[in-house]
This record gives structure tokens, C-alpha cells and sequence, in this order.
């Protein structure tokens, strides 16, 4: 037994909490991260009144207060939510830049800094130009704090224990890096349910392509693709398959005494006939207008004929009441076999001439000999 790979297990688990991606849940991932900015504020509230350092003691208060405001306004602003982002971003350098310039570089508040390069490029922005501008303030922030703060003296705060630098260093390193591992996680789930979401849309435009819209049949288009899939799967070269073509008795009748309407209820009703009839592996299509085509593999002509008879029983037993209106339905159709030497036109072609005669000899039957 090998390790699955670790990308199977994401897609795995985006599949199975696929709402939690939607539109409506990515409120949620705002609303994490910026109560998370929060409780580290009220971290750094706590730790600055311990060191007296009164100047990020008020600042820290004034983020508590952005961030309180940025929460409230999450579920207000909907479609320019990556503003808010921006706000926090401007926030966290400003607040990385002061505290620098307070305390000097040993607790490293200058990291959060850098930290916002990647951090914007991860999150998702409607404009793309914005977090060259966010990248383009945190450089120059920091190359500013490099060539202007290289004089210890010049820190306005000096502590002779040098040990609660050293923890706020930890701190910051910790928190920093929860910061980048949590908008990175974010960032490959979104990543992840985009891809999924993808492979949704191909395969229901593929679908779309292939299935008839009235009844619900594949399409000529994705018939042919069937017929080819069969014939290559064949279990021998010698394997048989058969095709029938079936068409609805005086449909313009039909059409011309009821209404079109009408004619697409009869349609509708013959398809799903085809389609709860045909045995396992068989295919059935709306060929044309009023024109069905099937074909089932690894079976012979008396077995094509045996399903059409089923059809006939059926639709003979049935009384078509639609709009106040009694009437019945009747179809003819033409079978062949082939092989999967056999050219597929021929073999089509073949059932269609014995449509044809089926028609010519009083329809309302299937014909299987020339
Ligand atoms: P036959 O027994 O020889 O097959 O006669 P028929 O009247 O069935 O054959 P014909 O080819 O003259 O008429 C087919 C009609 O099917 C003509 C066309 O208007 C109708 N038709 C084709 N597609 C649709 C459709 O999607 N809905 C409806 N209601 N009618 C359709
Ligand atoms: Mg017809
Ligand atoms: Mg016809």
C-alpha cells in the first residue's frame, strides 16, 4: 500500500467540504484573520503596559479599535472586501515601523514588514496592481528603517533586562509565522477548490455538448463517439453489435392535429421509454427531428429486434392524454448488425434502408432483412 499523495488528500478535502470555499463562507477566513490580528493587539496591549511603553500601548489600543471596525465592516462590504485587507496591511507596517523605531531592532517587529510581500500576493485581489503598491511601502518602510535607525542610542527605549526583548523577539517570530502559514494554507485551499471548481464547469459543459436538451438523449455528435468507444472496446474482433434506427409514425400528423407542443410531449415519452428499455451497456440518441439510433454491444440482430418488439408492445399499450386529447403512437424501425471491422456508416446506413422498407411495408414494425 503506498502514501496517497498529499495533494490527493487537499483535493479530497475540498471536495467533501466544498461549501465551506463558497462565496458566502469566504467571509469566514476574513473574519479569522482579522480576529486574530486582534487578540495579538490585545497580546501586544498587555505587554507594552507591562514595559511602560506608553506610546504602543496607545497604539495598540487605536488597532484594537481598526480591527474592531474592519470585523463590523466584513459583513457590509461585499464585493470590495480585499479593501479591507489593505487597511490591515497598512496597519501592520505602520505599527511594525513604530515599534522599530521605538524599541530598535532586537524584538524584530520589522519582520511583519517583509512578511506582507508574500502575504498580499496570496491573498485574492480584484486588482491585481495593488500588491505591487503594498510590496512597493514595505520595501521602502524598510529600507528607510535599515539606513535611518543604525544608532542603538537613538532608541528611545532601552531595557537593561535583556531577556524581555528577547521573549518579544520569540513572540513576534511565532506570531509571524502563524501569519504566513495561515494566509498560505488559505491560499492553496482556494487554490485547490478553483481547481475543482474547473473540473465541475468542464464536465458539465461537456454535458451540455453531448445531451439533447428536449429529451434528454445523447446527441448525434456524442453518439458517434459512443459507437466509436464501443467498436474499439469490442471483447473480439468478431464481437457483434447492433444498431437500429427507429422513426415515429405520421409525426407531422401528430404535430399538425395537436400542436408542436404536443409533439415534443410524445418525443419526451418515447425517449425515456428508450432509455428505461435499452439493456446495460446500450446506448440510445435523438438522431434527427422525430429519429432515434441505438446500439447495443456484444448482441446480434434478433437481439436489436427483440428490444424494438418491447418498444412496439409498449407504446401500442400506451394512450398518449395530453391537453384533453386521446391518441396513440406508433414506430417503425430498421436493425443491422456489424462487426468492428465493419465500416460504421455502412452498417447505419444499412439500418436506415430497412427503415425505409419498414416504413414502405405499413410501418408500425421493425424490419431486419433486406
Ligand atoms: P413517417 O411516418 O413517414 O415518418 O411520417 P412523418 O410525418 O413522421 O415524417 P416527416 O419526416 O414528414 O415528419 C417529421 C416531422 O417531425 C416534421 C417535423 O416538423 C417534426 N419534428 C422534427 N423535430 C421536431 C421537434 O423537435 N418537435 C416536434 N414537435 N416536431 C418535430
Ligand atoms: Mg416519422
Ligand atoms: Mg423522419
Amino acid at each position: 500500500m503506498g502514501f496517497r499523495k498529499s495533494s490527493e488528500i487537499l483535493r479530497d478535502f475540498v471536495a467533501d467540504h466544498q461549501q465551506l470555499f463558497d462565496k458566502t463562507h469566504e467571509k469566514m477566513v476574513y473574519i479569522i484573520g482579522f480576529s486574530g490580528c486582534l487578540c495579538i493587539h490585545i497580546f501586544y496591549v498587555l505587554m507594552f503596559q507591562m514595559l511602560h511603553v506608553k506610546e504602543l500601548l496607545y497604539f495598540n489600543i487605536a488597532s484594537i479599535v481598526i480591527y474592531i471596525v474592519l470585523l463590523i465592516l466584513t459583513n457590509f462590504v461585499i464585493n470590495e472586501r480585499n479593501l479591507l485587507l489593505y487597511a490591515a496591511d497598512l496597519e501592520i507596517i505602520a505599527h511594525a515601523a513604530y515599534a522599530t523605531h521605538l524599541l530598535g531592532w532586537t524584538p524584530d517587529f520589522a519582520m511583519f514588514i517583509l512578511l506582507l510581500i508574500p502575504a498580499t500576493f496570496l491573498t485574492q485581489s480584484q486588482r491585481f496592481y495593488i500588491p505591487f503598491i503594498v510590496t512597493f511601502i514595505a520595501m521602502f518602510t524598510y529600507i528607510h528603517l535599515k539606513i535611518h535607525l543604525v544608532d542603538e542610542s537613538n532608541f528611545k527605549y532601552h531595557f537593561d533586562d535583556e531577556s524581555f526583548m528577547k521573549a518579544l523577539h520569540m513572540a513576534n517570530i511565532f506570531i509571524a509565522s502563524f501569519v504566513l502559514a495561515f494566509t498560505s494554507i488559505a491560499y492553496m485551499l482556494h487554490r485547490e477548490f478553483m481547481e475543482f471548481q474547473l473540473i465541475d464547469q468542464r464536465e458539465t459543459f461537456k454535458k451540455l455538448a453531448s445531451i439533447d436538451p428536449l429529451t434528454n438523449l445523447y446527441n448525434r455528435r456524442a453518439m458517434n463517439e459512443n459507437i466509436r468507444a464501443i467498436r474499439r472496446n469490442s471483447a473480439t474482433p468478431q464481437s457483434k453489435y447492433v444498431i437500429g434506427i427507429g422513426d415515429i409514425d405520421n409525426f407531422k400528423k401528430i404535430n399538425d392535429t395537436y400542436g408542436h407542443d404536443t409533439g415534443d410531449k410524445v418525443l419526451v415519452y418515447i425517449s425515456n421509454l428508450l432509455i428505461s428499455t435499452i439493456p446495460d451497456g446500450g446506448y440510445a440518441a435523438r438522431w434527427g427531428g422525430e429519429e432515434f439510433l441505438f446500439i447495443i454491444p456484444e448482441s446480434n440482430v434478433d437481439e436489436g429486434v427483440a428490444f424494438t418488439e418491447k418498444i412496439h408492445k409498449s407504446l401500442r399499450a400506451h394512450t398518449f392524454e395530453i391537453d384533453d386529447c386521446m391518441f396513440g403512437v406508433t414506430m417503425t424501425f430498421g436493425v443491422s448488425e456489424g462487426i468492428p471491422t465493419d465500416k460504421i456508416d455502412s452498417v447505419i446506413t444499412h439500418a436506415d434502408k430497412r427503415l425505409y422498407k419498414g416504413k414502405n411495408n405499413g410501418k408500425n414494425h421493425t424490419e431486419s432483412t433486406d
